[in-house]
């Protein structure tokens, strides 16, 4: 029987995005714009002694994945939204990653709680020697059962200290040859489910919400070096949103010296990701840990 440990910081970082995601999903969004909801969620990590292990994410009817309050951010959540709340702290580098969807449209039900149970059904299947691709199948015959589409090329993913995305997929299609599950390595399953004539995969959107530090090489200029300084001081290599910069920075001069470490692949920026076809989506996500019998739910309340 393999030994199960989990360090503690997972686990409080598990509570803690259970929580937080949770009291957001009580309440009512509409009539609040983009950044409150995200200057709350991130409020709410670090009033809890976290820190977030990525921007907020509030993604809104086709657009999938990804988006995060920009700098101008001026969207205002309308009744008929369907909202996917994508969230996620860390202690030290230990972080989780989950999601609700949340929507106040009937229209909408069908869609929302078939994503939810294929995120169910995933964490039923998930243990120690399952592959992955097995995980994705789950999820697709759910998805099937209840007459949606998967997005394909959306997929869950290994998680380790300081790192979102580790390596490993956990794919939300039927894929054949994949890595088994391990103990003592923590995933998140993520299902995306869109609406029959969707596309089933996203592209690229033209915002740029997201950005993480690449490396650690110098500039010319002692202001980008300085800025990509703090970014190393405060995320390590954790995406984060220019608008926790916004205090030390003007508006504008913050956005130039972004372009610019963008240019110079000193930082990366993360697009946001839409629907091909215009399909709405819905997203729920659950941080895990197999055993050899079932699954550690870290982000269950
Ligand atoms: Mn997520
Ligand atoms: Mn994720």
């Amino acid at each position: 029987m393999s030994q199960i440990s989990i360090p503690e910081e997972y686990i409080k970082a598990g509570k803690i995005a259970g929580e937080v995601r949770e009291s957001i999903r009580k309440g009512s969004l509409v009539g609040m714009s983009l950044l409150e909801i995200c200057n709350e969620v991130e409020g709410m990590f670090r009033k809890k002694g976290s820190e977030p292990a990525f921007p907020c994410c509030s993604s809104v009817n086709n657009t999938a994945a990804h988006y995060s309050a920009i700098l101008d951010e001026e969207y205002v959540v309308k009744e008929d939204d369907i909202i996917k709340l994508d969230i996620g702290c860390h202690f030290n580098g230990y972080l989780v990653d989950t999601a609700v969807t949340i929507s106040y449209n009937s229209e909408f039900d069908s869609l929302v709680q078939a994503t939810e149970a294929s995120l169910y059904a995933a964490i039923k299947a998930a243990k120690e020697g399952v592959p992955a691709g097995y995980i994705g199948k789950v999820i697709e015959e759910v998805a099937e059962n209840w007459g949606f589409k998967t997005i394909s090329n959306l997929s869950g993913h290994s998680i380790e200290r300081y790192k979102v995305h580790a390596g490993i997929s956990i794919p939300n299609v039927w894929t054949p040859a994949n890595q088994m599950l391990k103990v003592n390595t923590v995933y998140a399953i993520e299902p995306f489910l869109t609406v029959p004539n969707g596309a089933g995969y996203v592209v690229e959107g033209k915002a740029k919400p997201i950005y993480a530090l690449v490396t650690r090489k110098k500039t010319s200029d002692k202001r980008l070096d300085s800025f990509a300084d703090m970014i190393w001081e405060t995320r390590r290599t954790l995406p984060f949103s220019p608008r926790w910069y916004r205090d030390q920075y003007p508006k504008e001069e913050l956005k130039k010296m972004l372009d610019r470490l963008v240019k110079i692949k000193v930082l990366r920026s993360y697009p946001d990701l839409i629907e091909a076809r215009g399909g709405y989506v819905a997203q729920f996500e659950h941080t895990i840990v197999p055993t050899p019998t079932g699954a550690i739910v870290l982000t269950q309340v």
